[in-house]
């Protein structure tokens, strides 16, 4: 497939259009979905459950079922009140995996204040587990053996691939350890042959190590926290920070004007890296759906 379209930023560098990419997964998953349904009488389901209602795990949540429904997956809404004891979740999670209707189920988090995310992300079926972030599913990433994938580094895996970004012996940063973004991300760039430094809050100097990279992957959460001349000339910019500024603008972690000015590739934020997230979740529904129906994928 060659790459989607040529658009530049003012500054210089080529976009990485999270949201034309996201468009053509979509659709192979529409087609994938089709032919599930075709062979097993059946489409794949995706079960997506909200505790509480944050304002913005709201939009995300609405967002996934549309999309869900639009890709010919079937979508099971649950939304418990912020209130619902820890037990009821967990046997929410038990009774989702025990339903053969059932291929992927999501927990949006964050979970409410006393809720123990541990607890009830580690009873999601690993086979299920279309966000990725089960102890199972991050060890297989760990040992070279991926399944599902974690939905936001494997978007960025997918976007570089689509654009032929050459990860292979590249020198990559990850600005960001979290279980959900900055670990899985250095695995899935391990897992790509490039050369990789994680840095988090106990980085000594963390300019340097921006510096020297040609591919950065920036997903800490703050508005504009990675100067833009501290890009290295001619690198990748993957901007997975997603933050609203005073006036209610949505921004990355990067200061995109002047990151565009020395980087090769960036992402914009929105547009880039939000889009791929939800498509690579139907992408691993649909993945679940024939992996538990015992198709090799
Ligand atoms: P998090 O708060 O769990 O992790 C932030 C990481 O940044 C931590 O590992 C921390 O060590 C590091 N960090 C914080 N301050 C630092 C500093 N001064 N120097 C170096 N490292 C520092 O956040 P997260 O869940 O990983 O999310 C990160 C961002 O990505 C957020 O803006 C979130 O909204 C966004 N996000 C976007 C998507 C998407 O679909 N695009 C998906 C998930 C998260």
């Amino acid at each position: 497939m060659g790459a989607p379209g040529e658009q530049r930023a003012a500054g210089g560098a080529r976009i990485l259009d999270g949201k034309a990419v996201a468009a053509r997964v979509r659709a192979q998953v529409a087609e994938r979905a089709a032919a599930f349904a075709a062979r097993f009488g059946r489409r794949p389901g995706l079960a997506v459950v909200q505790v509480g209602e944050d304002a913005a795990s709201s939009v995300y949540v609405r967002n996934k079922r549309k999309s869900s429904l639009e890709a010919g997956i079937e979508s099971f809404a649950h939304d418990l009140p912020a209130s619902t004891p820890e037990g009821e979740i967990l046997a929410l999670v038990q009774k989702l995996n025990a339903d053969p209707r059932v291929d992927g189920i999501l927990v949006q988090l964050p979970l409410p204040k006393g809720v123990d995310t541990n607890r009830i992300m580690d009873a999601v079926d690993p086979a299920k587990d279309v966000d990725g972030f089960h102890p199972v599913n991050t060890g297989l990433l760990a040992q070279k053996r991926p399944r599902l994938r974690p939905c936001t580094p494997f978007g960025v895996i997918r976007l570089a691939q689509e654009y032929g970004i050459e990860l292979t012996g590249a020198r990559a940063c990850v600005v960001g350890a979290s279980n959900i973004v900055g670990r899985p991300m250095a695995l899935e760039l391990l897992l790509a042959r490039a050369t990789v430094t994680v840095c988090h809050t106990g980085t000594r100097d963390l300019r340097a190590e921006v510096e020297r990279a040609e591919v950065v992957v920036a997903a800490v959460g703050k508005e504009d926290f990675i100067p833009g001349d501290w890009i290295r000339p001619g690198a990748a910019v993957f901007d997975v920070g997603i933050n609203r500024t005073a006036a209610g603008k949505l921004v990355g972690d990067v200061e995109f004007e002047r990151a565009a000015e020395r980087a090769a590739w960036i992402t914009p934020v929105p547009g880039g890296l939000g889009p791929m997230t939800i498509a690579m979740l139907l992408s691993n529904a649909v993945d679940a759906a024939y992996l538990r129906a015992g198709v090799h994928i």
